[in-house]
């Protein structure tokens, strides 16, 4: 398996577009590691998750062939996961499709995109804009083509049924972890028994933050998050760990966050960092 990171930021990105922060401005000035697009994933060559604001720039910047992608795998409806707009433009008329596009999210993902649609004026559904739709929920392992999808209910954004992953191909395994707080004992449940390859943790409130355990993670739940993986049994002995989803709100410049993790083994994200098991 090879992921791509396409975007380590949280909703406003960093730097945030309005913000006059002192991690925004140090950020604008260094470059680098410290510009953010919003979190995003690319499996392979054939497999997103989340698809949000940031998506044309992604493609634009990591040669993403879209045409070439056989599912898009959706957390949750927040707007910097899923921006609807992109995919209406799937719609006849304005692009030329020719093959239908699996969308695997949980119901609260398609009401959004209807809404969104519903909302340009047009009279248009899924089939319309070619979208295959693939209703997933917590503990119900789903599979679709070689890959293999577990969905797991994510500690976060109540009523939105937001979810985590552990993606499976060719024996190997990896976990999506955001956005989401300390997951419930159910949800460890669930995740019990798996032998990931990778695991990726999100760290929104990083390290201003960092005991935060509620809807977000702050860099000491992060790792305790990790340890709890392993202590479960669910991590492979050179699992992969990485962190990302960061806020500028966090304290979040790389350089500082690295310091933080990088002695705890747990690679931090970057746009752009690639990483292969
Ligand atoms: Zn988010
Ligand atoms: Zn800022
Ligand atoms: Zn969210």
């Amino acid at each position: 398996m090879r992921l791509t990171i396409l975007g380590s930021a949280a909703a406003e990105a960093v730097p945030a577009l309005w913000c006059e922060c002192d991690v925004c401005a140090t950020a604008l000035k260094r470059g680098g590691k410290d510009i953010r697009r919003r979190s995003c994933y690319l499996i392979d060559d054939d497999t997103m998750v989340d698809f949000g604001p940031d998506a044309f720039w992604q493609t634009m910047q990591f040669n993403i062939n879209l045409p070439a992608l056989q599912r898009l795998i959706f957390t949750h409806p927040h707007i910097d996961h899923l921006n609807p707009v992109e995919l209406g433009w799937r719609r006849r008329g304005y692009s030329k499709v020719t093959k239908p596009l699996t969308v695997i999210g949980p119901p609260t993902v398609f009401l959004t995109i209807m809404a969104q649609v519903a909302n340009a004026g047009t009279a248009c559904d899924l089939a319309d804009l070619q979208l295959r739709r693939v209703d997933v929920s917590h503990g119900r392992e789903i599979t679709d083509g070689d890959m293999t999808i577990l969905p797991i209910a994510a500690h976060h954004a109540p009523g939105k049924s937001p979810l985590i992953y552990v993606l499976r191909r060719g024996g190997k395994s990896l976990l999506i972890a955001n956005d989401t707080g300390w997951l419930t004992d159910e949800s460890w449940e669930v995740l019990r028994g798996q032998s990931l390859d990778a695991a990726v943790i999100e760290c929104t409130s990083s390290l201003i933050f960092p005991d935060q355990r509620n809807y977000h993670m702050g860099a000491n739940t992060t790792v305790a998050f990790r340890d709890q993986l392993r202590d479960i049994g669910c991590l492979k002995p050179d699992a992969i760990v990485v962190t990302n989803h960061f806020s500028h709100n966090g304290n979040s410049l790389h350089q500082d966050l690295e310091a933080f993790f990088t002695p705890k083994g747990i690679a931090v994200a970057y746009d752009g960092m690639v990483i292969t098991f």
